[in-house]
């Protein structure tokens, strides 16, 4: 089994990434955010509990999280591994999914964390808005989400570094090479 964490700020590429990783390693994708806005599209009772909070784009709480993140995880034991993408965002999400592969006999092999600085991703957004000549509200929520990275999801770094379960890829770059990368601390 090979459970992979990636890791980064919105518009990193993260998607890109998992997709290749994916089929490569023959893995489950878990995103979280996808799960969350399959709720909301649906009107779930869970969608219309987060709806608000993720317009606003600020974090879940970590029990609504952790809990629809469980469901998922054991909605799919068979799988030959995970990628969880957008989770775990607080070290209370780390330690959780920690005692959830634990409990599965199981752990996190490898976090990726795919480097862009918010200077960078930012630029992005200026760029593209640019070409576009407009700032429309997407971009604002796009905004606050990439500073909740880097003022609040960041923190849960130091948390795998300590453990020496932490690899840093530069996320700036072909992506093809990038991928590379990544294979290559996957393959260590
Ligand atoms: P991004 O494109 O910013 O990386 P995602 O698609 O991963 O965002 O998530 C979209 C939204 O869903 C987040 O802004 C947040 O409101 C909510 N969300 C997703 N994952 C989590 C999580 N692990 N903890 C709390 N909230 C989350």
């Amino acid at each position: 089994m090979l459970n992979i964490v990636i890791f980064g700020p919105p518009g990193a590429g993260k998607g890109t990434q998992s997709e290749k990783l994916i089929d490569k390693y023959n893995l489950k994708h878990i995103s979280t955010g996808d799960l969350f806005r399959w709720h909301t599209s649906n009107d779930t009772e869970l969608g219309l509990k987060v709806k608000e909070i993720m317009n606003n784009g600020e974090l879940v709480s970590d029990d609504i999280t952790i809990a629809m993140l469980k469901e998922e995880v054991e909605k799919n034991e068979g799988a030959g591994g995970f990628l969880f993408d957008g989770f775990p965002r607080t070290v209370a999400q780390a330690k959780a999914l920690d005692e959830l592969m634990k409990e599965m006999g199981t752990k996190i092999h490898h976090v990726v964390e795919l480097k862009v600085s918010e200077e960078e991703v930012k630029k992005r957004i200026a760029k593209r808005r640019e070409l576009e000549n407009r700032m429309d509200d997407a971009d604002e929520k796009l905004i606050k989400r990439i500073d909740e990275y880097f003022s609040k999801t960041v923190h849960v770094l130091p948390y795998y570094a300590k453990q020496n379960r932490l690899s840093t890829v530069n996320g700036i770059g072909a992506i093809d090479e990038i991928s590379k990368e990544i294979i290559k601390v996957l393959d260590k």
